[in-house]
């Protein structure tokens, strides 16, 4: 998933908007929430073993609830739909389910087992859905919407429905960017006016949203100046046609508010951190900003009443996935080499994460078993046979020895869902 491409292109983001460099102060705070619920960790660790993930319910459910009464607040009657593909651990959608929010699918097995939860309310969105795809959300389409990615899906999406004789609740996705990568999702805004003429005519489709989705959102920027332009389709819309509009569907991408925390002393030899930016050092950290959620659900409902609530009256949905998870789940690893004071191995590798995440971000590693505030140089290696198995350039501790156990916070996000059994096994995650 990472590639060097985007680390130049974060770098070079990075050194134009002024290096923004992480402080101390800031990872030490963070170090020592951990540090202070340190015995349950360790606990942990004995009961399960490791790599082992810890799944923190309680702080799921402070997000939910964080989350659901911040954008309440600002927009009433607002829907959030939680996106499955950010964390597919089975209890985590249940929990959440259970909390009251509906679920956002992107692929049939995703609806299976959002249907197992017993939600009633779930989005699928995703684009090139098979026709057995949309033949199961049309077998459940009392708890089913679909959010038509394309003019061919509408089409099959009518025939599979026919078959079943029944009418398909369902929204149309639009793309944000017409230039690009993005270009890949949704239906130009352009088309958006004959997209519903179309769907006029069938009878088994009953189209009455509209859905779109913005991606790391730091600010809430992406989502506002959207809605901006849906907001001038939809004023420039013949007749009673805006009318039909009964959901609109902002998506997810919200980040959260801790920020990005990047380095780039991940590539092996420095070589792009020396290209882009030549004044950086191996360890230095950079932080991006990220917008409190409050500001996200102020900017957003204040852009929904001045250019979308003038056309439509519509409900609002919204799809986060890393805000509500990120922090709700932590990985443990035990060290089992030392192969010289600054170079360890642990027993898992980044394929319990599934990607070579630590290459370019940055979270703390705490020596959970000799612990202290002071961070020390060290290559933090797992035990896969490749170099970019990295989970870090320091920890936290006093020192690091065979046994200690590691703890790598906030891998909830992007994590437990792009897991892979390459070379050693899948890791398991449990209730704390
Ligand atoms: C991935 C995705 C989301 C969730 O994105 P986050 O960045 O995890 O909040 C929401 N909606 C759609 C359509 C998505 O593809």
């Amino acid at each position: 998933m990472n590639n060097s491409t985007t680390v130049l292109h974060k770098a070079a983001e990075i050194l134009e908007n002024v290096s923004p460099i992480l402080e101390d102060e800031v990872i030490c705070a963070y170090v020592r929430s951990f540090l202070s619920q340190r015995k349950l960790f360790l606990d942990f660790s004995r009961r399960y073993g490791t790599p082992v993930y810890v799944f923190d319910e309680n702080v799921l459910h402070q997000r939910a609830e964080q989350f659901t009464t911040t954008f309440s607040k600002e927009i009433p009657g607002l829907r959030s739909f939680f996106a499955m593909k950010s964390n597919n651990h089975p209890a985590v959608a249940q929990s959440l389910v259970e909390f009251g929010l509906g679920l956002d699918v992107s692929s049939g097995l995703e609806l299976e087992n959002a249907l197992a939860t017993g939600c009633q309310h779930i989005l699928f969105s995703g684009p090139g859905k098979t026709e057995a795809e949309l033949d199961l959300a049309a077998a459940n389409s009392e708890a089913v919407t679909v959010l038509i990615d394309s003019f061919g899906e509408l089409d099959r999406l009518e025939s599979v429905s026919r078959l079943r004789n029944v009418v398909v609740r369902a929204g149309v996705r639009l793309t944000t960017e017409e230039k690009g990568l993005w270009r890949k999702f949704g239906v130009p805004l352009a088309q958006l006016e004959s997209f519903m003429t179309m769907a006029e005519d069938y009878e088994h489709v009953r189209l009455c949203g509209l859905q779109f989705h913005t991606s790391w959102n730091l600010t809430p920027s992406s989502q506002v100046s959207f809605l901006i332009r849906l907001g001038e389709e939809l004023a420039a819309m013949k007749g009673q046609r805006a009318k039909s509009i009964e959901f609109l569907d902002i998506g997810g991408g919200y980040w959260p508010p801790r920020g990005e925390w990047l380095h780039f002393s991940a590539t092996p030899q420095g070589r792009i951190t020396q290209m882009v930016l030549p004044e950086a050092k191996g360890g230095d950290r950079y932080r991006y900003p990220a917008e409190p959620l409050e500001i996200f659900a102020a900017e957003i409902s204040k852009a929904l009443r001045r250019h979308i609530f003038p056309y439509v009256e519509c409900q609002v949905f919204t799809e986060p996935g890393r805000w509500l998870v990120n922090d709700s789940m932590h990985i443990l690893l035990t060290v089992v080499d030392k192969k010289a004071e600054d170079l360890v191995i642990v027993d898992g590798g980044t394929n319990i994460v599934g990607w070579e995440r630590f290459e370019t971000d940055y979270f703390p590693v705490i020596n959970l078993s000799n612990p202290s505030f002071m961070e020390r140089d060290c290559f933090i290696f797992g035990s896969l046979c490749t170099p970019h198995d990295v989970w870090g350039y320091r920890y936290f501790g006093e020192g690091i020895e065979p046994g200690d156990i590691l703890m790598i916070p906030s891998q909830g996000a992007y994590t437990y869902s792009l897991r892979q059994s390459f070379i050693k096994p899948l890791a398991q995650a449990f209730p704390l």
